[in-house]
């Protein structure tokens, strides 16, 4: 067990003296939980594989299971990958800082523990003003996946990460809940044809209108068996998943409605959209229909709240697949082991 620290950064310029430890401890190769713009992540100093060991360790994560790499300034990038294309300047130039990683051939500063095992690294540069700061005060690129045990729903507040990860890291930074709510938007430059691996807030249709054709990978929306060569490792394991059994439900909210009615109701709970009237089950609402934006936000805090709850069995109206809806319904056909049913 370690001893973890909490230290509380909401203003990188008053909360200094809290932002050098954070800083310090990456430096020396330590575990410190940080808050960015889409989840709170897992940091270890990327350049470093026993420290990225660490990161494996704590979230009990599969080793082929890659990380991204957060810089906060572009030149930190140079030494980390062969090379810059056209294609990977246009993205950072419109969608840098945010929630976008780019995959490209890396350099041998990267060490395979962060690739796992691959010749390509994935790379994002943040918005949050807290998660800039700390990379500044390590003064290396981080290494960063979502600070949660490997298959839980991804940590939006910093509670998250102390339900998860007390006594298994060196500090969680306590800071504000994660504007965005669910992971970056994952794209290969490595083929001929840009890639989508996994989408997120910044959306398949933006990424077309920067970069013209882009494909999406099968994985986005389909069951992968552990053993496919898949472009994603992290695409193919169990995910975001609560305790209780959970059922993404298509149809109408009329449908929908009438689906969870004839559940059998012991431990029974729905999330729904805040338009699905009549339900008499205990629910929450994850926002209106249209509204991506609030459904990604909320999703994974929900998603844990149903434990909490004790829920056995959660039904859950799926959301649209255009824009950000195309984020929320991939982590929830995940976090539904791809159990989806049509409701009429
Ligand atoms: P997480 O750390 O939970 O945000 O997950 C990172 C995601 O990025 C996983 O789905 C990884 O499989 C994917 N990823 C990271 N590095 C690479 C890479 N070099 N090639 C392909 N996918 C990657
Ligand atoms: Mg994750």
């Amino acid at each position: 067990m370690k001893q973890t620290k909490l230290l509380p950064i909401y203003d990188p310029e008053r909360d200094r003296p809290a932002l050098l430890e954070a800083g310090r401890l990456l430096r020396e190769g330590g575990l410190v939980a940080i808050p960015t713009e889409t989840v709170y992540g897992l940091a270890a100093n990327a350049l470093d594989p026993e420290a990225v060991a660490g990161i494996f360790e704590a979230k009990g994560r599969p080793q082929d299971n890659p990380l991204i790499v957060h810089i906060h300034e572009m030149s930190m990038m140079e030494d980390l990958v062969t090379g810059i294309p056209e294609a990977a300047h246009r993205l950072a130039e419109r969608f840098w800082p945010g929630p976008l990683t780019m995959i490209l051939p890396k350099t041998n500063r990267i060490p395979m523990a962060t690739s796992g095992g691959l010749e390509t690294v994935a790379i994002r540069m943040p918005s949050n003003a807290v998660a800039r700061a700390i990379i500044e005060a390590a003064g290396v690129p981080l290494a960063a996946p979502s600070a949660n045990r490997s298959g839980s729903p991804s940590p939006t507040t910093w509670q998250h990460c102390v339900d998860d990860l007390e006594g298994r890291v060196d500090a969680i930074v306590q800071s504000d809940p994660c504007a965005v709510g669910v992971e970056s938007t994952v794209i290969t430059l490595c083929g001929e044809v840009p890639r989508l691996l996994r989408p997120g807030a910044v959306t398949l249709e933006q990424l077309r209108e920067t970069l013209g054709q882009v494909e999406m990978d099968r994985g986005v929306l389909e069951q992968l068996s552990p053993d496919a060569r898949v472009s994603s490792p992290g695409m193919k394991y169990k995910h975001y998943a609560p305790k209780a059994e959970v059922t993404l439900v298509r149809g109408t909210g009329e449908a929908f409605v009438r689906y969870v009615q004839q559940q059998q109701p012991c431990g029974l709970w729905a999330i729904c959209f805040e338009e699905d009237a009549g339900l008499t089950v205990p629910n929450r609402c994850y926002g209106a229909r249209e509204d991506h934006l609030t459904q990604a936000n909320r999703i994974f805090d929900l998603l844990r709240e149903m434990d909490k709850q004790g829920a056995k069995k959660v039904c859950i109206h799926c959301p649209d697949t255009d824009g950000v809806g195309l984020a929320v319904y991939n982590r929830l056909i995940r976090s539904a082991a791809f159990h989806v049913v049509d409701a009429t």
